[in-house]
């Protein structure tokens, strides 16, 4: 097989891990899920969540302009946006019109 090159194996950017240390402190900020979706909500921060996702610009920054950017959030709750935040921008990708079928007319 051929040698394709480095540049597609680096890893996404999105996917980088905060450091333990700006994470706990976050969570200690918000103990309670800034989410709270109402019916998956179970309270308690568990994980970390990019007000502004790093695809719009968003960074590490605890807060940008005096508006937080990472907030405590739980697992249910951070699942549910990231699922929802991907769907909206697979959406753009792939809306194509579906081609109306033409009507076959009366056949012989
Ligand atoms: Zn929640």
């Amino acid at each position: 097989m051929a040698w394709t090159g480095d540049r597609r194996t680096r890893p996404r950017r999105g996917a980088r891990r905060l450091p333990e240390k700006l994470r706990r402190r976050v969570l200690h900020r918000y103990p309670t899920c800034q989410l709270a979706i109402p019916g998956i909500c179970v309270g308690t921060s568990a994980e970390v969540h990019h007000v502004t996702p790093d695809s719009e610009g968003g960074t590490d920054a605890e807060f940008v302009n005096g508006q937080p950017q990472l907030v405590g959030v739980c697992s249910p709750c951070h699942r549910r946006v990231s699922a929802r935040d991907s769907a909206a921008r697979a959406n753009l990708g792939t809306r194509v019109l579906r081609e109306k079928e033409r009507h076959p007319g009366i056949l012989p």
